[in-house]
């Protein structure tokens, strides 16, 4: 007899029929008639209630059916006659296969906060909670894929050793080699951090995007969907050290052909999960947000607002609300301006572009009037930026005058001004944290919440 999952057996009309289903115990309980056993096996947030008549199976019979014990469990599937589930399983044979002791399996049946639940990062895939995320996590991911394939952009793998930093932010994890003749050392015995990969210094990437404009200015249309690391050292709820981002980059593309595609590439994944992932997010939505299928769809349906940097400081200039942080013209955005662009001014999606110079990064076109640049910042309700793309600047020039006015030596990256030497063309792109994008769509109010093992200051135990 094969083994059916219990969304199948959720999901199917034929009853009467004998079947196998291996899980993990959620909860049992029992009277003097009968137990009923709610077995769990991540292939949906439904759990499959078995049946065991206490004739057969006597209570002494099942003291190991536990909550945490995976089961074997043999019977006949039948149209269930209690409420919340169409199926049910009448057992015939129910085989432990691994126990889980009450006295010390963490996850018995009350509800635990997610601060606990980030302790036993190990365990708490099993939650609710968490095989919703990352079911919702993995549909997410999977219709970036679709997406980019069904419109014509070639997948690259960017590295994740680089020699170059992309944003100049000075926010990078360095890269030390462990052999025994390594790390290079300094006359008095330190690591020398100068020359630590092999005579090279290297660092884990920040972003794909400058290998990406390589591809891009071959290819015409490309993506990666990669690992990015970055030393923050900050405590927030939007920011981890190692997050997923993805980022297209297209050949041919102005800044606005740039916002057309983030607008639409948004609300396509919006939908995938609304259509993909409705147990999932239904749970999620009564669970925690009440309001997330309804911001959910508001989105997919709403034209975003665009509007230039300049034109929100004057919006947030004139707000009543009182911000922690003061803006004026100049002044980077934090995250409670951009939220009140959103969910107080705008009520919806905001697209900002068009930021001074000197708080983006060197590789961003100049506009005419020298002092703002082709950039844009998609804001969202709950998170603030979700995306920081781009067009870059293709003259080779002004690139190469941006970079001394800004620090970035030019040797490191003589391949990336080849570029604007050999064909340069007009050409645009942006980044889209995954999590942020996880975030949103699954309601959480953390980003450690919607990474399987997420990584921020002092927590990388495994
Ligand atoms: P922020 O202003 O929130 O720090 P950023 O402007 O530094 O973000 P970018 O360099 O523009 O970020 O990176 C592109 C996208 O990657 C961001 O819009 C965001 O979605 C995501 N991102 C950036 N830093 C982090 C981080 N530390 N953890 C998770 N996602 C991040
Ligand atoms: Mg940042
Ligand atoms: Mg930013
Ligand atoms: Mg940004």
């Amino acid at each position: 007899l094969k083994r059916s999952t219990v969304q199948q057996l959720l999901s199917s009309q034929e009853l009467d029929r004998e079947v196998l289903v291996k899980g993990w115990v959620r909860t049992r309980r029992s009277n003097k008639y009968v137990a009923f056993i709610a077995v769990n096996d991540g292939s949906v947030i439904h759990n499959l209630q078995v049946v065991a008549d206490a004739e057969k199976f006597p209570e002494d019979s099942l003291k190991d059916v536990a909550t945490g014990a995976s089961v074997a469990v043999r019977g006949t599937l039948v149209a269930s006659q209690g409420k919340g589930q169409t199926v049910e399983i009448q057992a015939t044979e129910i085989t432990v296969l691994g126990k889980a002791d009450p006295e010390e399996y963490p996850l018995q049946k009350k509800g635990h906060s997610l601060e606990f639940l980030r302790e036993i990062a190990h365990l708490r895939p099993r939650t609710n909670t968490f095989g919703a995320v990352l079911r919702v996590r993995h549909a997410l991911a999977f219709a970036v894929h679709e997406y980019f394939n069904k419109n014509g952009f070639y997948y690259v793998h960017t590295p994740i050793i680089t020699g170059s930093d992309a944003e100049g932010a000075g926010q990078m994890f360095r890269v030390t080699t462990l052999a025994p003749e390594h790390p290079p050392r300094t006359a008095d015995g330190s690591v020398d951090f100068t020359e630590d990969f092999f005579g090279k210094a290297t660092n884990l990437t920040v972003s794909g995007q400058l290998e990406g404009e390589i591809a891009a200015m071959a290819l015409g249309k490309v993506y990666t969907f990669g690992p990015t690391f970055r030393a923050e050292n900050s405590n927030t709820a939007r920011h981890l050290a190692e997050f997923w981002m993805i980022e297209p980059e297209m050949a041919f593309y102005e800044l606005e052909d740039n916002m057309d595609l983030a607008e639409d590439f948004l609300k396509s994944l919006v939908k995938y999960a609304l259509e993909h992932c409705a147990d999932d997010l239904a749970f999620l939505n009564e669970q925690y947000d009440k309001e997330l299928l309804g911001r959910l769809n508001s989105v997919v349906e709403t034209d975003f607002k665009r509007l230039t940097y300049t034109e929100a400081i004057e919006i947030l200039k004139s707000a009543k609300q009182k911000f922690e942080f003061p803006v004026d013209w100049g002044t980077d955005l934090q995250s409670e301006h951009e939220r009140y662009l959103v969910e107080k001014h705008f009520k919806k999606p905001v697209i900002l572009t068009n930021y001074p110079k000197e708080i983006k990064a060197f590789y961003m076109k100049l506009d005419e009037d020298g002092r703002t640049v082709r950039a844009m910042d998609v804001l969202f309700p709950g998170i603030g930026e979700i995306i920081g793309g781009s067009q870059r600047e293709e003259d080779l020039t002004k690139l190469t005058t941006r970079m001394a006015e800004m620090h970035v030596p030019t040797e490191d990256l003589w391949w990336y001004l080849d570029l604007r030497k050999f064909g340069t063309a007009p050409h645009s792109g942006f980044g889209l944290g995954f999590e942020r994008l996880v975030l949103f769509v699954t309601g959480m109010a953390n980003i450690r919440d919607v990474i399987p093992f997420p990584r921020f200051p002092k927590n990388a135990a495994f």
